[in-house]
């Protein structure tokens, strides 16, 4: 604390990210990276970015990504925003979109940036439960509000809507703005982007940091009605005009280019997961159906919080969050088969 600081610093509640350790021989499950390296495109294209070119700005407009974003999802350069990660985008979504009079619609359990971003840019939320099977129920988003969003699938589940589930949403909601996060859809969900030339209140965020392996280089992108989006490009070019570097753009131009990649480590990653559920399984853990790079687990006798102690002890670190509802859960990340094979001889021996 200091008495320098302004008001509205006293009054945030900062995210709090999961651990960061770096330790040989760590097993680390606890934040969703993607177990395989980025494209070996992307990283050719980032060193060839390391030049005297330098000197200059980059392209503040990210015209290359946009176009790589456009190709990829089908979609046009107009209907596409580019950001320095999707949690920048979603910060600017938030102050572009998500502050209206009536309030802001998320789910009780979803990714907790979304409540932080409320603080910081003081905007009322009303929390909508999941239902007793962890969903979102589309159903329970009829009271009157500003805006919706929501995470799909969603985290720390990974539990993911059909599209149909979310058309529902955006046709009773047609004088809203309806933000779907989809971190996690590469891993087996239906993105929401297929629908944004049909619906002027969608806005689809994604980021390259699970699916394309690379949350080191932070990029990620909104596609949705070229109205939407200038709006966030307002909010941007008030903030700062050159949020991805030369390096970030040629990386991730690269990377969305390089489809076979990401959909091979993608099919790599689905098919660990369905081996580990049901290796959970087999040791008594409730798994909840996952269309994500992690799996959201709970076991009827043994306490989460020691359960994730054990872990730590063989160096092995996966995700608890202190919530109601939660607070008997874990988030494991889908590692390498070698990784999740070594988290399943741990759990023998701890919950012998
Ligand atoms: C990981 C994650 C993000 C943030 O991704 P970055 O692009 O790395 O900032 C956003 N939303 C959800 C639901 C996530 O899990």
């Amino acid at each position: 604390m200091s008495r320098f600081w302004s008001k509205v610093v006293h009054g945030l509640t900062p995210y709090t990210p999961g651990e960061q350790v770096r330790m040989p021989g760590l097993i680390k499950l606890n934040t969703n990276e993607n177990p395989y390296g980025p494209s070996p495109k992307a990283v050719a294209a980032m060193q060839a970015a390391v030049d005297d070119d330098l000197r200059r700005y980059p392209d503040p407009a990210n015209l290359a990504v946009k176009d790589a974003v456009a190709r990829r999802l089908g979609v046009r350069r107009e209907q596409v925003f580019v950001g320095n990660s999707s949690d920048e985008v979603l910060a600017h979504t938030f102050h572009a979109l998500l502050k209206h009079e009536l309030p802001l619609l998320c789910p009780d359990i979803s990714y907790s940036f979304y409540a932080t971003y409320c603080s910081l840019y003081g905007i009322t939320a009303v929390q909508v439960p999941l239902n007793d099977r962890f969903e979102i129920d589309v159903e329970h988003y009829n009271a009157p509000c500003g805006a919706i969003i929501i995470a799909n699938p969603n985290a720390p589940t990974g539990i993911a809507l059909s599209l149909a589930q979310i058309e529902a949403l955006l046709l009773a909601h047609a004088d809203q703005v309806v933000v779907v996060d989809e971190a996690y859809v590469d891993f087996g969900g239906e993105s929401a982007s297929a629908l944004v030339d049909r619906y002027d209140n969608l806005l689809v965020i994604q980021t390259l940091s699970k699916s394309h392996s690379l949350a080191g280089l932070r990029v990620g992108f909104a596609v949705g009605h070229p109205d939407l989006i200038a709006g966030l490009e307002r909010v941007k070019n008030s903030f700062n005009c050159y949020p991805l570097g030369q390096m970030a753009q040629a990386g991730a131009v690269a990377s969305l280019d390089d489809v076979d990649y990401a959909q091979q480590t993608a099919r790599a990653v689905i098919a660990t997961r369905a081996w580990l559920t049901a290796e959970m399984q087999a040791l008594g853990f409730d798994v909840l159906p996952s269309r994500a790079n992690f799996i959201f687990v709970r076991h009827p006798q043994h306490d989460a919080v020691s359960i994730a102690a054990g872990l730590r002890e063989w160096a092995i670190l996966v995700r608890h969050f202190k919530q109601a509802r939660i607070d008997q859960f874990l988030r494991i990340s889908i590692g390498t088969d070698a990784e999740c094979a070594a988290l399943v001889d741990a759990l023998k021996t701890l919950l012998a």
